[in-house]
């Protein structure tokens, strides 16, 4: 079987070095010394807010930055959950692959004119006033103001060819972090765009791109919740596409954080008929075997 993996920023805390297993991503690697393809996608918000604050790179650039990153990051703790799992796949060094990844993006989405996702850090009025620039948007949103950059839908995803042949290789391939390199296409020419991209969204584009068998999303929560937060609050288990669709028009999940993943999960499920999971990178296993997470069949 063949399985798309994204983790939230809580799956990749404390792995800057290795120096103990992490227990969460040894289900994966399970996954896969049983003989699954398994492709990982990440976030790169904190990060990517971080560089940002640093220096005024072009956003793709500094994508590509925290791919390269946590990618590797990634790996290394990768190759030690495999290395604790007895399975058919015997222990290779090169068993993981890292990929930096572009997503083409439209470069005249109204993201470039309206900019709504927000990234790094808050600033006071004065500040935010100063740091504003023709470059730089910067918007008052509840908490202080920020800087807002465009997040356009991706439309298509550069190396997935290459991602597909890594995983008949055999590789666990980690791919696509932080949504991907932002770029758009004029002919044969590719440019790298001031825009960064969701990574729920870029995750489901690879994971209809690759024909997966099932789609995973681990955050840190058991999955999508009715009434979030508020009384009635109540964990959706198995679930259709079209009941999912019915919570979402309803309001349920919030924008820029569960909206996008319940989003990209019926996006799957339509373009496949495959089944995609939200659960909890703390319970990756059982996840995995479509229990105690939110399971959206077709
Ligand atoms: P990630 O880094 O994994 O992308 P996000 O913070 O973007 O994580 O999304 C997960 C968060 O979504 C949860 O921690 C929770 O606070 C929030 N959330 C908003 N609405 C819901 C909902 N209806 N059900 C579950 N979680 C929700
Ligand atoms: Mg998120």
């Amino acid at each position: 079987m063949r399985y798309v993996v994204a983790l939230g920023g809580n799956a990749l805390q404390n792995i800057d070095r290795q120096l103990e297993l992490k227990r969460e991503l040894l289900p994966i690697a399970q996954l896969y010394v049983s003989g699954n393809e398994v492709v990982i996608t990440h976030g790169n918000g904190p990060q990517v807010g971080e560089l940002a604050n640093l220096e005024a790179k072009n956003l793709a650039v500094l994508t590509a930055q925290t791919q390269a990153e946590i990618g590797t990051k990634l790996q290394t703790a990768m190759t030690a959950a495999i290395d604790a799992c007895s399975g058919s796949r015997t222990y290779k060094r090169d068993a993981t692959a890292v990929v930096l990844s572009r997503a083409v993006i439209d470069p005249g989405s109204g993201e470039f004119r309206n900019p709504t996702k927000p990234i790094g850090r808050f600033y006071g009025a004065s500040e935010a006033a100063r740091i504003k620039s023709s470059h730089i948007v910067i918007k008052k949103l509840h908490g202080g103001y920020r800087r807002v950059v465009p997040s356009p839908p991706p439309k298509d995803i550069i190396e997935a060819g290459t991602i597909k042949e890594l995983l008949s290789d055999g590789h666990l391939v980690i791919a696509c972090g932080g949504g991907g390199i932002a770029v758009s296409t004029n002919g044969n020419a590719i440019i790298l765009m001031d825009a960064v991209i969701d990574k729920d969204r870029t995750s489901s584009l690879l994971a209809r791109k690759i024909d997966a068998d099932a789609f995973f999303i681990l955050t840190n929560v058991k999955g999508a919740y009715v009434n979030y937060g508020k009384r009635g609050q109540s964990l959706i288990k198995r679930t259709s596409l079209s009941q999912m669709e019915r919570y979402l028009d309803q309001g349920h999940f919030e924008q820029g954080s569960m909206y996008p993943k319940v989003e990209a999960c019926l996006d799957f499920v339509r373009a496949t008929g495959n089944t995609a999971v939200i659960g909890n990178i703390t319970n990756a296993g059982e996840a995995f075997a479509f229990g105690a997470a939110t399971v959206i069949g077709p």
